[in-house]
């Protein structure tokens, strides 16, 4: 049921618009990668954080005594919603894209 020519004029493009969600498009976010989040290993000796994958981050100890105990400097960081994808891991294909982040 498509009905073309119903939408009000200059409405078409609206990528928000519900006549344009018929098809969307998604592509892998680049941002994180697909994964949705982004993981942080944080080094207590340093003070110093760095991006990690989800199966490190599972990996490290979550607190200092723990880490000590296997005598590793990292314990788990930040776990942060990618922004871009907003936690999904992908993001909408826009033909064009400089266009939507100007608005
Ligand atoms: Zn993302």
């Amino acid at each position: 049921m498509y009905e073309s020519g119903y939408y009000p004029p200059g409405a078409e493009h609206d990528p928000r618009a519900p006549w344009n969600e018929k098809e969307p498009h998604y592509v892998k976010c680049e941002a994180c990668n697909g994964e949705g989040c982004h993981w942080h290993a944080y080094n207590f000796e340093t003070n110093e954080e760095t991006e990690c994958t989800e199966e490190t981050w599972l990996c490290l100890p979550e607190t200092e005594e723990e880490a000590e105990a296997k005598r590793q400097h990292y314990i788990r960081g930040e776990k942060e919603t990618c922004e871009v994808c907003d936690g999904v891991g992908e993001v909408e294909y826009e033909e064009d894209y400089d266009d939507y982040y100007e608005r």
